[in-house]
């Protein structure tokens, strides 16, 4: 379970990009924070993993208090899918979804490329679930398509079973039939894996598509909460209008 009270973050510069959210996650939900750029998403899902530290309010992530004693043990238990994917292009795809275990494997087998057979089963099996066929897991991930890269970096993040999976804007760079699959393949894994996801977008229907509930934000507050059946044109509009409008 993922619990924001009150939570509130003024950056350096006095931006209010999160003014007073409260919001509770239960486990395995599929959470659409939705809204336009600057809404506030990526500062909401960043702290989740500490990489964004509240200026005020209470975290609580797997229902332990996020502070400086409990950080490093959340965060692994938070893996992170990126928008443009954050793969290591002249790697393998193999070696990138590997290096999802990195945090938990010696340094030498690293180097080595020497990991342990159990995690390479895993990978494999990973690949094989995104879609990626036996010549593309050894193949340079520079050599795939978007949404192929897109499906190494959800294969990446869910190597080690982590609970939470927080996904920033992962489809922003695709085409929509792209988007789709990647969403559909994001979706099944996590329900393979019981993991709670926390998925920002700014598409609507993408929106609809995929969450099971969809968090409106919009300059830095929730200002929509419901199922996807709930969020009627005029809900989702509200979310886009102008200010004044
Ligand atoms: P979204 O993910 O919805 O696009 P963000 O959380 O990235 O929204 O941004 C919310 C607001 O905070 C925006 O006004 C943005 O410009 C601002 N912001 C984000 N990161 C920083 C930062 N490091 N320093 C100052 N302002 C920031």
């Amino acid at each position: 379970m993922i619990e924001f009270r009150d939570i509130h973050k003024r950056y350096a510069d006095g931006t209010r990009a999160v003014d007073g959210v409260s919001l509770s996650i239960p486990e395995s939900q599929f959470c659409v924070l939705l809204g336009s750029s600057g809404a506030g998403k990526s500062t909401l899902l960043k702290m989740i993993n500490g990489m964004v530290e509240p200026t005020s309010g209470e975290l609580l992530v797997t229902s332990e208090a996020l502070n400086g004693k409990t950080r490093s043990r959340i965060q692994r238990r938070v893996a992170m899918i990126h928008q443009h994917f954050n793969l290591v292009a002249r790697l393998s795809v193999e070696t990138n979804i590997l290096s999802g275990a990195i945090a938990t494997v010696p340094a030498w087998r690293i180097f080595a490329g020497a990991y342990p057979a159990e995690l390479r089963r895993r990978a494999a099996l990973l690949a094989e679930e995104m879609g990626l066929s036996e010549v593309q897991f050894h193949r340079r991930c520079a050599d795939l398509s978007g949404g192929q890269q897109q499906r190494v970096g959800i294969a990446r993040a869910f190597l080690l079973q982590p609970p939470v999976v927080l996904a920033d804007e992962p489809v922003a760079s695709l085409d929509p039939a792209t988007s789709n699959g990647v969403l559909k393949a994001l979706r099944h894994t996590a329900r393979e894996n019981g993991a709670t996801v926390v998925c920002s977008l700014h598409q609507v229907d993408l929106a609809r598509a995929f969450a099971d509930r969809i968090v409106g934000m919009r300059d830095g507050r929730v200002v929509f909460d419901g199922s996807p059946e709930a969020l009627d044109t005029t809900a989702s509009e509200a979310l886009y209008a102008r200010a004044g409008s």
